[in-house]
């Protein structure tokens, strides 16, 4: 994985569906917008002007942190996927960015075949 992968919001674009599938595969929050999902393509978050304003271009470090749409977005992903985007902002905040990557490739290797555990389908989908 890679830091390039970190969205604003705290998402780890390397285990998204839409990044790990075989045919057109998005190329995270950073990428262009080519094959990212409609949601992702007009995001809020990723195009909010305050984010412009911050030094890290990480929610966390916004005056508005955590706005009502990032406490939604995680809510959501906490609930449905049971991933949180807001530990995750503090886990940068906390440990920095290249320690973070260190903890998620931990975190989502698959322990059979080393591949990456998707978090939308909750399985690695190199060997299911
Ligand atoms: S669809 Fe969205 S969350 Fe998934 S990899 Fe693309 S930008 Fe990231
Ligand atoms: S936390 Fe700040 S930068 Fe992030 S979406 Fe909310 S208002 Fe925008
Ligand atoms: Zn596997």
């Amino acid at each position: 994985m890679e830091t390039s992968l970190i969205a604003p919001c705290g998402m780890n674009c390397g285990i998204c569906m839409a990044y790990l599938r075989v045919k057109n595969q998005c190329h995270g929050c950073w990428g262009d917008n080519r094959y990212k999902s409609p949601s992702c393509g007009k995001c809020v978050i990723k195009n909010c002007e305050l984010l412009k304003e911050t030094e890290s271009m990480f929610c966390y470090d916004c005056r508005k942190y955590p706005c009502t749409r990032l406490k939604q977005l995680d809510k959501r992903y906490r609930i449905k996927y049971q991933m949180s985007m807001l530990e995750n902002l503090e886990n940068i905040r906390k440990v920095g960015l290249g320690q973070f990557i260190n903890m998620e490739d931990a975190r989502w290797m698959c322990p059979d075949c080393g591949g990456t555990i998707c978090v939308h389908k909750g399985r690695c989908l190199s060997c299911n």
